[in-house]
């Protein structure tokens, strides 16, 4: 299928590895040209530049934290006018409810609620001024069903799913969408690094933990990255304007819902 958004200029936050790599991937293949982020320079030039080989796209690539609004405004200064908004940024780390300051939840509400909100308050004005225009937020499953080692994340990403709700209803009707996409347990830098927690607590190997975990997903198997992208680029694409303010899991139906 043909997506139709080939020469739209993309924005890809926190994308030289994991979800958003795949995301930035999908994008390329379907023509775009990226703004890819990440903090760390090396692993991001290394991803924009085998992108940019692979797609014959133009990748733009800012080593900046996305998080930190010197960084951010970095960012936007480099990406311009962008037809298409992917915001993503590391997760918080785990814990106990009563481990937690005020500080804490700062930190978790500046990465994965106020980050995307201020990213998308940057760009979806010149997306309505030109009449077309898509957000994806990747957020997380813990949205739906909550994770009890991850209180930070269940409460922050929480509240950007609110401010989405409201906002993709507000200005659907210019041409411009918000979703988001609630990741399960892909195979990730992210993911092995519970894996080894898993690992080290149960005293089994991160290969038994991996098994174990997998067992415990109705499709048997961690998430591929790439998939993941090629859902969002859909959600992006030129056939995706009817879909508003939805919350998409893509967990290999880790989530019990019926709905
Ligand atoms: P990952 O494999 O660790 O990749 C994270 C990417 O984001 C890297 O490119 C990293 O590069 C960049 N990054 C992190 N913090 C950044 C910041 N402040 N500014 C700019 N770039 C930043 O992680 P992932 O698994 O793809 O996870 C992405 C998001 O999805 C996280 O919020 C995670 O909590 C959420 N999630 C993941 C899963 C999963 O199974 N993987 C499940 C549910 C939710 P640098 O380190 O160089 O900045």
């Amino acid at each position: 299928m043909d997506l139709n958004i080939a020469g739209k200029r993309a924005l890809v936050c926190a994308s030289s590895k994991g979800l958003g790599r795949g995301c930035a991937e999908a994008l390329a293949e379907a023509g775009c040209a990226l703004v890819m982020n990440a903090r760390s320079a090396g692993p991001l030039e290394a991803a924009a530049k085998e992108i940019s080989a692979a797609h014959g796209v133009e990748v733009t690539a800012v080593a900046a934290d996305i998080v930190d609004p010197a960084g951010r405004a970095e960012v936007l200064e480099a990406a311009g006018a962008v037809d298409i908004l992917v915001t993503n940024a590391g997760g918080p780390p785990p814990g106990y409810w009563t481990d937690w300051d005020r500080d804490d939840f700062i930190d978790a509400l500046d990465g994965n609620m106020l980050t995307p909100i201020a990213l998308m308050q940057a760009l979806v004005p010149g997306m309505i001024e030109r009449g077309w225009g898509r957000v994806v937020n990747i957020t997380s499953r813990s949205v739906k069903a909550p994770l009890l080692p991850l209180g930070l994340s269940n409460s922050a990403r929480a509240g950007l799913t609110g401010f989405t709700a409201g906002t993709s209803r507000q200005i659907a009707s210019k041409g411009v969408t918000i979703n988001n996409l609630l990741p399960g347990v892909h195979d990730t830098a992210r993911i092995d690094q519970m894996d080894d927690a898993m690992a080290e607590q149960q005293g089994i190997s991160r290969e038994d933990a991996r098994r174990i975990r997998a067992e415990g997903i109705p499709a048997g198997r961690y998430g591929d990255p790439g998939e993941f992208g090629k859902m969002c680029a859909f959600l992006c694409s030129d056939h995706a304007g009817y879909i508003v303010g939805q919350n998409i899991v893509l967990d290999g139906g880790e989530t019990f819902a019926t709905i």
